[in-house]
C-alpha cells in the first residue's frame, strides 16, 4: 500500500484535477489518496467562522454562498453527466446548510475547529465522484470515522490502525481509496483538526497506520528546498534529507511540510518523497533515515517567536532557579525552543504566546522579566553541521544582523538563531548567500 497526499496547491483547478488524476493513472499500487481543501477554501472558511463569531448573518450567508458557487463552478467544469453533477452539487448543497446550521450555534474554538474542515469534505466528495465518473473507480473513506487522534501532538497510531483496518476490511477492496486529510476526532469524540497544513500529517498517520511502503506528498514545488522560496531566489531542492534533517526544517516553518509530519513515520522507517504536480517526472525530496551527505543542507524560519529574559533575584542558587523556572513552563504546558543560560539568567523563547501573561506573574515571584515579541527562529540544517567547511560563515552574518542568540549542541544537526522578525528575510537571504551561492569546498564525509 501506498500513500500520496495532494495539497490544496495541487486541487485548486480543473487543469490540475486533470494532473492529479493523469499522475493516478500512471501509478499502478494500490493506494489511498489523502486530499487537501481547494486553494483558498479553508481560509474561506476561517473567514466564515469569523462572521459566526461576530454573529454576522449577512455576512454568513454572503460567504457560505461564495464558497458554494467556487465548489459548483469546479464541478460543472469536470461532470457532464447530469444525474452525477446533481448528485455532487447537492452534496456541496448538503454542507453549506450544515454550516449555516452550526452558525446559529454559540461560538467557540471548537466550533472554529469545526467549521474549517469542511473544504475536505467537499473537495474529496468531488474528487471522488469525477473519478468514477471518468471510469477511475474508487472507494471514498470517511477520515472522521478512523483518524481518531487523543492528541494532536501525539496521536494514537495503534488505534487509528486498527479502526482503519476494521474500515478497509469491511467494504469491497479497492485499488484506490480517497480521504480527507486534515480531519481529525479528538479525545472528547469532536470533529476537529490537525491544525494549519495538517494533510501532509495526515498522511503520514494513515502510512504509519498501515505500515506502508512509501508516502508521496505532492506539491506545487519540486521538492523541499535549501531556503524558503517565497522570501529568496535561486534556492533548490535538495534530493535527499533525513528524517532529522526534515524534522527540523519543517518544525521551524519550512511550509512545504506541517512541522508534524515526520514524527509519525521515524521509527517504523517508511521514506516519504516530495513531489511536484505540474512536474511529475522531477525527481523530489526523498527524506528516510539514511543520511547521503554530511554537512549543510536547508535553511528555515519560523515566526511569532516571543523571546522571555529572566534575571534571577539573589535568593536562589542556580540549580534551583533553573528548576523553578522550567517547572513553570511545565505548569502551563507551554514548550520552549530555544535555551541559553548563566547561573542568574536565562533566555529562552516560546511559539506559543496563550499562557504568558500566567507565566510572566509566575516568573515574577523569581526574576525580573523582559519580554521580546515579534523574534524569528533562523535555522541551519544538516547532520554534522559543524564540520562543514562553510559552517563558520554562519557567524559572518553578526556583521550585518543584530542576532538576540544562538544556539547549537543539544543536537549536531542544526544551528539556530533569534533575529527580530523584521531582520527574517535579510539574514535569509545572507545565509544563502555564504552557505549555498558563495560556498568554498563542501566537506563530504
Ligand atoms: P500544499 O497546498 O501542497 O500543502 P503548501 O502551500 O502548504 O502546499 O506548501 C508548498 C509551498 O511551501 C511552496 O509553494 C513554497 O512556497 C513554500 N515553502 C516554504 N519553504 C519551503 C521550502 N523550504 N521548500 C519548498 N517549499 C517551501
Ligand atoms: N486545508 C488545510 C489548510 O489549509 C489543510 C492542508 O492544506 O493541509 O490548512
Ligand atoms: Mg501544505
Amino acid at each position: 500500500m501506498k500513500i500520496l497526499k495532494f495539497g490544496g496547491t495541487s486541487l485548486g483547478t480543473i487543469e490540475n484535477l486533470y494532473k492529479v488524476k493523469n499522475i493516478l493513472d500512471n501509478d499502478t499500487d494500490q493506494k489511498i489518496v489523502v486530499c487537501s481543501a481547494m486553494s483558498g477554501v479553508t481560509n474561506q472558511l476561517i473567514s466564515i467562522s469569523e462572521s459566526v463569531r461576530l454573529k454576522n448573518k449577512e455576512d454568513i450567508e454572503l460567504k457560505l454562498g461564495e464558497l458554494r458557487n467556487k465548489h459548483i463552478d469546479i464541478i460543472r467544469g469536470l461532470i457532464d453527466d447530469h444525474t452525477v453533477r446533481n448528485k455532487v452539487e447537492n452534496f456541496v448543497d448538503e454542507v453549506s446548510n450544515k454550516i449555516l446550521e452550526l452558525s446559529y450555534l454559540e461560538y467557540t474554538e471548537d466550533l472554529h475547529s469545526r467549521i474549517i474542515t469542511y473544504g475536505e469534505t467537499l473537495l474529496t466528495q468531488m474528487f471522488s465522484s469525477f473519478l468514477d465518473h471518468i471510469g477511475i473507480s474508487n472507494v471514498l473513506l470517511i477520515a472522521e470515522e478512523f483518524m481518531w487522534v487523543d492528541t494532536i501532538e501525539n496521536p494514537n497510531i495503534k488505534k487509528i490502525s486498527k479502526r482503519l483496518e476494521s474500515i478497509l476490511a469491511s467494504i469491497p477492496k479497492s485499488q484506490l481509496y480517497i480521504t480527507q486529510g486534515f480531519i481529525c476526532k479528538n479525545a472528547n469524540g469532536d470533529i476537529d483538526n490537525l491544525r494549519r497544513g495538517g494533510s501532509d500529517y495526515s498522511a503520514t498517520i494513515i502510512g504509519a497506520a498501515l505500515a506502508a511502503r512509501e508516502i508521496e506528498i505532492w506539491t506545487d514545488i519540486d521538492g523541499v528546498h535549501n531556503n524558503d522560496p517565497r522570501y529568496v531566489d535561486a534556492t533548490y531542492s535538495i534530493p535527499y534529507l533525513s528524517y532529522s534533517e526534515a524534522s527540523k526544517l519543517a518544525y521551524f516553518g519550512a511550509k512545504v511540510l506541517h512541522p508534524q509530519t515526520i514524527v509519525p513515520v521515524i521509527d517504523i522507517d517508511i521514506p516519504v518523497v516530495l513531489k511536484d504536480t505540474t512536474n511529475p517526472d522531477a525527481a523530489g525530496t526523498i527524506i528516510s533515515n539514511k543520511t547521503y551527505r554530511q554537512g549543510v543542507k536547508g535553511v528555515s524560519a519560523k515566526d511569532d517567536i516571543t523571546g522571555i529574559s529572566i534575571k534571577s533575584k539573589k535568593i536562589l542558587k542556580g540549580y534551583d532557579f533553573l528548576t523553578s523556572i522550567f517547572e513553570i513552563f511545565n505548569k502551563y504546558q507551554t514548550t520552549i525552543d530555544m535555551v541559553t543560560t548563566t547561573e542568574k539568567s536565562i533566555f529562552l523563547t516560546i511559539d506559543n504566546p496563550n499562557k504568558l501573561i500566567d507565566i510572566v506573574n509566575d516568573i515574577n515571584r523569581l526574576g525580573e522579566v523582559t519580554l521580546m515579541p515579534h523574534q524569528s527562529i533562523i535555522c541551519i540544517v544538516g547532520e554534522s553541521i559543524i564540520q562543514d567547511k562553510n559552517s563558520h560563515r554562519i557567524f559572518e552574518i553578526l556583521n550585518h544582523i543584530s542576532v538576540k542568540m544562538i544556539s547549537y549542541g543539544s543536537s549536531t544537526n542544526n544551528i539556530s538563531i533569534l533575529v527580530d522578525s523584521r531582520d527574517k528575510i535579510d539574514t535569509l537571504r545572507l545565509l544563502h548567500k555564504k552557505l549555498f551561492l558563495e560556498q568554498s569546498e563542501m566537506v563530504v564525509l
